[in-house]
């Protein structure tokens, strides 16, 4: 019997998995390890006794309590705290889904590689933070990560077997977000409840907001970066608000494969669950005549500053996906606690880039968890003295 363990099992990714793994038989068919969380523990346990978990983990240590109560009479263990959480992801699992949000992401993610066997990767944080150390550290133990971001598993499914050599470029798709059709003047008024809601995806608050900044796209061309190899140049962003194509890849001799699909993400997961094989899976086939006509245009990067802000990170190399990442996460936090505007994120971002850029070791590729971790938090005080200052 396959094991499984999910980090991040209670939100919206950990969710569509749940589900997957009911579908396909539940405990007949899966020994379920560990599942993780982190303020949602009643949900936890719950997922835990239908899945027979050994380890249930909140990363929030002043919810042990009411996990265990959660949990009494089943014989499943608890556990709480960012280390526990850390241990649960050392446990032996021939396959690990990694989505947990944000950089938290990171050391639970590298500790599932070290122990050896599958990662289907959500976490795009971990490859924009530390894509050297990540992939690195499956080529030490032999693991294997295979992408679940919708768009990199598109890139993967329409790359096959074809040799990256015979690649051109990839072009990764975004909706747009909920501002998409904004005129770019109404952008600094935009609440966060506004930019809560996604016209295509149904997915956690954060990525939401993300999608609506284009700070997710700007994520996934660093991630395709770091997964493929691929140079800034040769990966493109087109917006497609029907969120049909997901991705593309296209070779040299003019030849592009499109990965199609609804915007539903048990596809992506339900792919990694169960690759090589493909199996049936509880999303709608594409009805195409239904929706019409697939249209394509140029992100406007006046609109959209988080992708040019990309493509500098990349070109500028060592630290500067993790201080991207991190300054990211705390223009988020303030634009969602109210402090700063919608559009003062992307120059928050900007400004902590630059002022990092000026500490020893930058340029350089961090060698261990504990520098990205460092770096990390230095972007967030010059993120948030930058929030301060808009
Ligand atoms: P959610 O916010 O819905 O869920 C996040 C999960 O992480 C929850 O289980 C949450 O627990 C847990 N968590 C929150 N904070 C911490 C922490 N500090 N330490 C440990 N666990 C924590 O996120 P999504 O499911 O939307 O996204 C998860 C990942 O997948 C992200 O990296 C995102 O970029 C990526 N992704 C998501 C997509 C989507 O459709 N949602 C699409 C493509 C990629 P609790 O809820 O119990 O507090
Ligand atoms: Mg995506």
């Amino acid at each position: 019997m396959r094991s499984v363990t999910v980090l991040g099992a209670t939100g919206s990714i950990g969710e569509s998995a749940f589900d997957l793994l009911m579908r396909a038989g539940g405990p007949e068919r899966f020994r379920t390890i560990a599942l993780t969380g982190a303020a949602n523990v009643a949900r936890l346990a719950e997922m835990a006794r239908a899945l027979r978990a050994e380890i249930a983990v909140t990363a929030l240590p002043e919810k042990l309590d009411d996990l265990r109560a959660a949990l009494a009479g089943s014989g499943i263990e608890a556990a709480a705290g960012p280390q526990a959480v850390i241990e649960a992801a050392s446990r032996p699992a021939d396959w690990t889904l990694s989505a947990i949000i944000g950089a938290a992401g990171l050391p639970p993610g590298i500790a599932a590689l070290r122990r050896g066997g599958t990662l289907a990767l959500a976490n795009k944080e971990s490859l924009v933070t530390a894509g050297r150390l990540v992939t690195a550290e499956a080529a030490r133990s032999g693991s294997r990560i295979l992408p679940v971001d919708s768009e990199h598993s598109a890139i993967f499914q329409a790359l096959g077997s074809d040799n990256l050599e015979n690649v051109e470029s990839v072009t990764i798709t975004a909706s747009g977000g909920a501002f998409r059709d904004w005129p770019i003047e109404r952008l600094a008024g935009a609440s966060v409840a506004e930019a809560s809601s996604h016209p295509n995806w149904n997915m956690g608050q954060r990525i939401t907001i993300d999608s609506a900044s284009m700070f997710n796209k700007a994520l996934e061309v660093i991630e395709a970066h770091e997964l493929f190899g691929l140079e800034a140049e040769r990966i493109r962003v087109l917006v497609h608000p029907q969120s049909i194509i997901h991705a593309f890849v296209t070779h040299r001799d003019g030849a592009s494969m499109a990965h199609m699909g609804p915007p539903d993400m048990r596809h992506a997961i339900g792919y990694a669950l169960n690759w090589p094989e493909r199996v049936a899976l509880p999303v709608p086939t594409l009805d195409l005549a239904a929706i019409g006509s697939l249209t394509f245009r140029e992100p406007d990067e006046s609109r959209w500053p988080a992708l040019r802000l990309a493509r500098e990170v990349i070109l500028a190399g060592g630290a500067a996906g993790a201080v991207f990442n991190a300054a990211k996460e705390q223009a988020l936090d303030d634009f969602i606690a109210g402090h700063i505007r919608f559009t003062d994120m992307a120059p928050a971002v900007e400004r902590a880039l630059a002022l990092s850029s000026r500490e020893a070791g930058f340029g350089e590729t961090p060698d261990d968890l504990d520098e990205v971790l460092g770096w990390d938090r230095l972007a967030r005080r010059h993120a948030a003295c930058a929030a301060g200052a808009a």
